[in-house]
């Protein structure tokens, strides 16, 4: 007897419909699987035959094959356990192929037949949701599942509970995550810094990328923790974009879905598959689980060429492709990238305090590890000076908190879409502006692509200040982040 069961296996973020055919034919016992299944999938098997006979049913004394259709695509993960073990009941008859019409099922089995979860069930959810079937899954799940609009998911705790049919519908309780958010650095409790601080608040209202360069213990990782928290939350869109990511990447969604923008810092020595995705099966960079928040990159010369190269891309595109023998796969990328770095291997080139130990060709070359068309892409550069000790134990905190320059990113955000609504696309610039920004770009022998940042920075500041036009000082105030060059 035959029958087939829908499931999906992931591409990207994509589930792709599978088809799960069961063929349970009289012969020499053997359970096969085929159609480019990967060794998680193969070993369902084993975990299947142990699942359903824990759970009551009976696994028949037969040939068992089991194709993947279709099957040019490559399959992964544990999910197809849940889809095989119907596939069989229903090709011998313990339970009726027509319970399980207009449904995908995914899950992964444990030896005693309970059904848990499985990275990615984000994606089937949005895709069982989009084709309007209903989804059958792990029941612990269900919260994680719940904001996807106009599902209706099933859940299962056990084989067991099959006997009776198909559990009804699961009413999900809120995504709930179990971490506070990380932006726990107010803004309030850095000390100094105010044109640092400035900076974030225009990285914030604008999405632009930020440079800070400073000597070692300067506060540079602090100020970059403090940009989530002056962020606007995750809009709905937002939220479920984000959280397929993690989702996929076998996270916990539930931050996201929660509004909570990532933070997230890889180190230096993260390999390239890591920093931007790959692997087999491929697996979200931390580029993309970053995206809709924050790439940190501390000692940003030390990730070396490689690594700066390939980011180049994704930082300009927003997506990051990986390019396999099976096809590409894409990832979502749209990052705010925060930057830190000395100015000198040492640390200290520039320093009133401490003298700089490096010779002048390392000082000269140290930016160069990083290399141009990265800077370029640094919309907004600062210099992060040590703060004075005073300055530190002085127990006041500072009057910039994170509250009120987050309610003037908001009004800023908020100004910008009244404006774009209205409809005045080209930014109005006034002639000083106009006048300064060609001057300037002249001076500093700024390229077309750093122009256009300059202008873009330079837009956010005048919807800071709530103006229609750009105003000479606005454009002052953004080429003036350009000023740390390449040295
Ligand atoms: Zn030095």
């Amino acid at each position: 007897m035959q029958a087939a069961i829908t499931t999906a296996t992931l591409v990207g973020v994509d589930a792709v419909p599978v088809e799960v055919q069961v063929d349970v034919s009289s012969g020499l016992p053997v359970f096969g699987i085929v159609g480019l299944a990967d060794t998680a999938v193969q070993e369902a098997r084993d975990r299947v035959r142990s699942a359903l006979r824990a759970a009551g049913f009976d696994f028949p004394n037969a040939r068992v094959i089991v194709n993947l259709a279709p099957a040019p695509l490559r399959k992964h993960g544990t999910g197809f356990d849940l889809p095989i073990a119907l596939g069989v009941l229903c090709a011998t008859g313990q339970l009726s192929t027509r319970a399980f019409d207009g449904s995908v099922a995914v899950g992964e089995l444990g030896l005693d037949g309970s059904v848990r979860t499985v990275p990615g069930l984000l994606a089937h959810a949005l895709a069982a949701a989009r084709a309007d079937a209903r989804l059958l899954g792990p029941r612990l799940a269900a919260d994680a599942v719940g904001a996807v609009p106009g599902l209706k998911y099933h859940g299962l705790d056990d084989l067991r509970s099959l006997r009776q049919g198909v559990p009804p519908p699961t009413v999900p309780g809120p995504a709930r995550s179990s971490l506070s958010p990380d932006g726990g650095v107010d803004l309030a409790d850095v000390a100094g810094h105010q044109g640092a601080k400035r900076c974030l608040e225009i990285a914030a209202a604008g999405g632009h990328n930020v440079l800070f360069v400073g000597p070692p213990g300067s506060g540079k990782t602090m100020l970059a923790r403090a940009l989530c928290g002056l962020q606007t939350p995750l809009t709905e869109n937002e939220r479920l974009e984000t959280a397929l990511v993690h989702s996929v990447a076998g996270l916990d969604p539930a931050p996201a879905l929660d509004g909570v923008r990532p933070f997230r810092a890889p180190h230096h020595s993260s390999s390239i598959a890591g920093l931007v995705g790959g692997g087999a099966p491929p697996r979200p960079g931390e580029i993309s689980l970053a995206h809709h928040g924050v790439l940190f990159l501390d000692e940003l010369p030390e990730f070396g060429p490689a690594a700066l190269q390939v980011l180049r891309q994704p930082l300009e595109e927003g997506v990051v492709t990986l390019v396999r023998a099976q096809g590409a796969v894409t990832y979502p990328a749209r990052v705010t990238l925060v930057a830190a770095m000395n100015p000198c291997p040492c640390g200290f080139a520039g320093d009133p305090d401490r003298a700089c130990t490096c010779s002048p060709g390392a000082v000269a070359r140290y930016p160069a590890r990083v290399g141009g068309p990265l800077f370029d892409r640094m919309d907004i550069a600062v210099r992060v000076a040590r703060i004075d000790p005073g300055l530190l134990l002085c127990r006041e905190r500072a009057e910039t908190t994170t509250a009120d320059v987050s309610a003037r990113v908001r009004q800023a955000v908020e100004f910008r879409g009244s404006r774009t609504r209205s409809g005045s696309q080209p930014p109005t610039l006034s002639l000083a502006a106009r006048s300064l920004l060609e001057a300037s770009a002249r001076s500093q022998h700024l390229s077309g692509r750093a122009v256009t940042r300059v202008l873009r920075v330079a837009r956010t500041i005048a919807d800071l200040a709530r103006t229609d036009s750009i105003a000479e000082e606005h454009v002052a105030e953004a080429v003036g982040y350009r000023g740390w060059d390449l040295g």
